[in-house]
C-alpha cells in the first residue's frame, strides 16, 4: 500500500485569483498558467516516494462555459510540467447529483483502488474546505493554504505557502514511516 498526496488544482497547482470568495477559474488552455511555487515543494514530496494525484471539479463543462478539450489540453500540460502520477476530475454540476463531486470522496476512493493507497497516510493540499471536508470523510490530513475559501469546517493544518505545507508532510510522513519499521522489528 502506499501513500499519496492529492492536490487540488485551481489556486494550488495553477494560478486562479481569488476575488473576495470568488474564484476566477482559467476556460481555456491559453489562460491556464501553471503555479511555478508548487514546482520546488512537489519534487520534495515526490522525492519522498509519495504520489502525486490531483483531484479537481471542473463543473464548467456541464454548465457549458468550459469544453472538455479546452480542459484535456490544460491537463496534458499539467500532468507533463508537474510530472503528476494520475489526474481524477469530476464535471458535473451539483444538480447532476453524482458522488463524484467533492467534498464528495468518489474520485478518491477510486484513485486509492487504482494505485492501491492506504488513505490513513494520504495528504490532501487545498485552499478550499470542500477538501479539507473530503480528507476528514476520508481519514486523510487536509493541509490548507491560507486563503478566503479556507472557510471554517474542519482541517488539520492551515499554512501560509506550498513550501511549509511540503515541510509539514515531510516530518508526519517520516514519522509514520519510522512508526511503522518500528512495529515491524518487534513483531
Ligand atoms: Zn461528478
Amino acid at each position: 500500500m502506499r501513500a499519496a498526496v492529492f492536490l487540488e488544482r485551481d489556486g494550488i497547482l495553477n494560478l486562479a485569483p481569488v476575488q473576495g470568495r470568488n474564484q476566477s477559474v482559467p476556460r481555456a488552455l491559453s489562460d491556464f498558467q501553471i503555479n511555478r511555487a508548487v514546482l520546488a515543494p512537489l519534487n520534495l514530496l515526490r522525492e519522498a516516494g509519495l504520489l502525486l494525484i490531483a483531484v479537481t471539479n471542473q463543473p464548467g463543462v456541464s454548465r457549458g462555459y468550459l469544453s472538455r478539450r479546452e480542459l484535456d489540453l490544460m491537463h496534458l500540460q499539467l500532468m507533463k510540467q508537474l510530472k503528476l502520477d494520475d489526474l481524477f476530475m469530476c464535471t458535473h454540476d451539483e444538480m447532476d447529483c453524482c458522488n463524484c463531486r467533492k467534498p464528495d470522496i468518489g474520485l478518491f476512493r477510486e484513485a486509492a483502488f487504482k494505485h492501491k493507497l492506504d488513505l490513513d497516510r494520504c495528504f490532501v493540499i487545498s485552499d478550499k474546505a470542500a477538501d479539507a471536508q473530503a480528507a476528514h470523510s476520508l481519514g486523510c490530513i487536509s493541509l490548507l493554504v491560507q486563503s478566503p475559501l479556507n472557510g471554517d469546517g474542519h482541517h488539520d493544518c492551515i499554512l501560509p505557502d506550498l513550501d511549509s505545507i511540503a515541510q509539514r508532510i515531510l516530518r508526519i510522513h517520516a514519522q509514520a514511516k519510522s512508526g511503522y519499521m518500528a512495529h515491524a522489528v518487534a513483531a
